[in-house]
């Protein structure tokens, strides 16, 4: 169920907890500001997650309230485990899904990075 993305931040979000350290993640990256692990139910070969580390709803959150060091982190970040991943010669996709159309299902701020095989058109017509 999409969730609402006007709503303020939740501390007991999946993602949350996975920062906390309360359950479990495949990690990828991690560095000040942000945290990159795999995806739970990959959708292609490689298709891995990248949270900023503070507390923002959405990409609409994070750009409206993240501080310039964290926005400037956290995309310095996506880039490096996009590098470090082999993702940049073969191509990747990077895609934020955000509130209800969007169909965003954890309401922390998370970009997916797929990558590993051709990815088709953007989006199902
Ligand atoms: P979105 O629809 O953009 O909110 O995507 C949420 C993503 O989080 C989905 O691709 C899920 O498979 C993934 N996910 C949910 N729980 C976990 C978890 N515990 N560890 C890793 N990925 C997760």
């Amino acid at each position: 169920m999409p969730i609402d993305a006007t709503l303020p931040y939740d501390d007991s979000n999946i993602f949350a907890r996975i920062l906390r350290g309360e359950i479990p993640s495949k990690k990828v990256y991690e560095d000040e500001f942000a945290l990159a692990f795999h995806d739970i139910s990959p959708a292609a070969p490689i298709h891995i997650l990248v949270i900023p580390k503070g507390p923002y709803v959405s990409w609409d959150d994070f750009s409206a309230r993240g501080a310039d060091a964290e926005i400037a982190g956290f995309v310095r970040a996506i880039g490096k485990v996009a590098r470090d991943n082999g993702l940049v010669a073969p191509g990747y996709r990077l895609l934020a899904n955000t509130g209800g159309h969007g169909g965003q299902e954890v309401p922390h701020l998370h970009v997916h990075l797929f990558g590993g095989r051709a990815l088709g058109p953007m989006l199902a017509r």
